[in-house]
C-alpha cells in the first residue's frame, strides 16, 4: 500500500471567502480523506503546514514552453521550473510554437519524446489545426487520432503572426468547429480580425508610426469585437464548444457573454497582463508588454475583473510566451519585437494578491478560476482542480502574510522579464504538490525542486 501522508494545521477554502481548518490525507498520488483538525486520522508521516492556506495547484492552460524548436525562448524543463515555483501544478501546452507542431500523432509523439523526462509539474498538450493542415486532405482522420490520443483541445487562430501556423477564415472555423464537435473537444481560438488588423498595420507604418501606441492602434478592440462574433456564429451554426483564449477587451467579453446567455456553448479566458495594464503602461514598458491581444484601457481592464467575478470570464491563464531578452525586445521596432510575455509563475500569486486580497475576487472563485474551470475545460475536471477524496492530490501551499516585491532575476523560467517588475504583492507560494509529492519548496528566499516528477496527462483518462 502506498504511504500515508497527512498534511495536518493547515486551512482550505470553503464557500465565498470562508477558510476551514482542515488536514488532508495524501495516499500516493491522490487525495485520500480531507478531515477536521480535531479528527483522528492515521497516517505513515505528518507534515505540519503551520496554519498555511492549502489551494488546489493552479492549471495553467495556455502556455507556450517552445519545446522542441525554439528552445532559446523556453523549454520544458526552465518552463515547468517556473510553474511549479508558482503553484501551477498542470500546465496546457500550446500547438504551434515547437517544432513539429502537435497537428498529427506523429507529431505529438515526437514531442512527447523530448519532454516528458523533463516535466517538472504535468502537463497537458493542445492538438492544432492550421491553414497548411487544412490543405491537405485527411486532416479530419488526424485530427480524430489526436484526439484519441489525448490532447485536451484543439487549438486554432483567426490571426496567426506565424507562417508556419497559418490563421483560417470564418468558415475554416466552421468546418474544425463541427469535425471538433463530433469528436466531443473544445476548440481553443485566438479571436483578432484578420482584415481589420493588417489593414490597419499597413496603414499606420506606411505613415511611419513605429511607437507602442502605434501597435495598440493597430489592434483595437473592434478587432476583438468582430472576432469574437464569427466565434459565436461558428458555434451557434454547429452547436459545438468554442473557447476564446486571451480576451483582452470588455466588448469582446461582452458578445461571448450574451452569446452564453442565450445556451450557446462559448467561453472566454483572460490574462494576468490584461488585468494589470493598460495602453498607458503600454507607452511606458514598451515592447516588454508586447502582447497580442494588446492591453487595452482602464475601463476594459476593470470590466475584465468584474466579468471574471461574476462568471462571465470562465478562466484566466498566463498566455506565457517568452522571447529572448532582450535581444527579441529590442529589434529596433516595435513591429518586429516579440510579442509575448512570461507569465506561469505569477499567475497564481498575481491573483492571489490583486484578485482575492484586493477584494476582486472571492477566494471560492480565485479556485474556480485558476483551478476548477480549466480542468473542466481539458476534460480532466474528475480528479484534477479540487481538493476532494479521490482527486490527483496537486496542491499549492501559500504563505498568506508574505509581502514581496516581483523581480525578474528572481523567475525561474528561461528568458526572465516581466511587465509585473516591482510589483509589491501579497501572499507567497511556499510549496507546490504534484500527484502527492512535493516537486517545489522555498527555503528562505531559495527555491528548491524535487526530481522531475511531472507526467502527460490525457483528456479524460481513467473515465
Ligand atoms: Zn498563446
Amino acid at each position: 500500500m502506498a504511504a500515508r501522508i497527512l498534511l495536518e494545521n493547515l486551512v482550505i477554502p470553503g464557500c465565498g471567502d470562508e477558510r476551514r481548518p482542515a488536514s488532508i490525507l495524501l495516499e500516493g498520488e491522490r487525495i485520500a480523506a480531507v478531515a477536521g483538525p480535531e479528527e483522528e486520522v492515521a497516517a505513515d508521516r505528518r507534515v505540519d503546514l503551520g496554519g498555511a492556506l492549502v489551494l488546489p495547484a493552479a492549471i495553467d492552460l495556455h502556455v507556450h514552453f517552445d519545446d522542441p524548436g525554439f528552445t532559446h525562448r523556453e523549454d520544458f524543463a526552465t518552463g515547468t521550473r517556473a510553474a511549479a515555483a508558482g503553484g501551477v501544478g498542470c500546465i496546457a501546452d500550446m500547438p504551434c510554437t515547437s517544432v513539429p507542431p502537435v497537428t498529427s500523432v506523429e507529431n505529438l509523439r515526437t514531442k512527447l519524446a523530448v519532454i516528458a523526462p523533463k516535466a517538472r509539474v504535468d502537463f497537458m498538450l493542445w492538438g492544432g489545426v492550421c491553414a497548411q493542415v487544412m490543405g491537405e486532405s485527411g486532416w479530419e482522420e488526424r485530427l480524430g487520432e489526436l484526439v484519441e490520443e489525448g490532447v485536451g483541445a484543439v487549438k486554432v487562430y483567426l490571426l496567426s503572426g506565424m507562417d508556419s501556423f497559418g490563421d483560417l477564415t470564418a468558415g475554416q472555423l466552421r468546418t474544425v468547429l463541427a469535425v471538433a464537435g463530433r469528436l466531443g473537444v473544445p476548440v481553443g481560438v485566438h479571436a483578432e480580425d484578420r482584415e481589420l488588423v493588417l489593414e490597419l498595420t499597413r496603414d499606420i507604418r506606411e505613415a511611419g508610426g513605429d511607437g507602442p501606441l502605434d501597435y495598440a492602434a493597430s489592434r483595437p478592440a473592434e478587432a476583438e469585437i468582430l472576432a469574437a462574433r464569427t466565434v459565436v456564429e461558428a458555434v451557434r451554426a454547429t452547436g459545438s464548444r468554442a473557447h476564446v483564449v486571451h480576451v483582452a477587451s470588455a466588448g469582446a467579453m461582452e458578445v461571448l457573454s450574451r452569446a452564453r446567455k442565450e445556451g450557446l456553448p462559448v467561453s472566454a479566458e483572460t490574462c494576468p497582463h490584461f488585468l494589470a495594464h493598460t495602453v498607458e503602461d503600454l507607452e511606458r514598458l514598451g515592447s516588454l508588454l508586447k502582447t497580442a491581444p494588446v492591453v487595452k484601457t482602464a475601463a476594459d481592464r476593470e470590466e475584465l475583473w468584474r466579468g471574471l467575478a461574476a462568471g462571465e470570464i470562465a478562466l484566466v491563464a498566463s498566455d506565457h510566451a517568452a522571447g529572448v531578452w532582450p535581444d527579441e525586445k529590442t529589434t529596433g521596432s516595435i513591429w518586429t519585437d516579440y510579442g509575448g510575455v512570461p507569465g506561469v509563475e505569477l499567475l497564481l500569486p498575481f491573483l492571489y494578491s490583486e484578485g482575492f486580497r484586493r477584494g476582486r475576487l472571492s477566494l471560492e472563485r480565485l479556485v474556480e478560476v485558476t483551478a476548477t474551470a480549466p480542468a473542466k475545460l481539458l476534460g480532466v475536471g474528475g480528479f484534477k482542480g479540487r481538493i476532494a477524496p479521490g482527486f490527483h492530490a496537486d496542491l499549492a501551499v501559500i504563505d498568506e502574510k508574505v509581502r514581496w516585491t516581483v523581480r525578474a532575476a528572481d523567475l525561474h523560467n528561461k528568458n526572465r522579464y516581466t511587465p509585473l517588475e516591482g510589483w509589491e504583492l501579497t501572499g507567497r507560494i511556499r510549496e507546490t504538490w504534484v500527484r502527492g509529492r512535493r516537486v517545489f519548496w522555498r527555503e528562505g528566499d531559495h527555491g528548491r525542486f524535487a526530481e522531475p516528477h511531472g507526467r502527460w496527462i490525457r483528456r479524460g483518462e481513467g473515465t
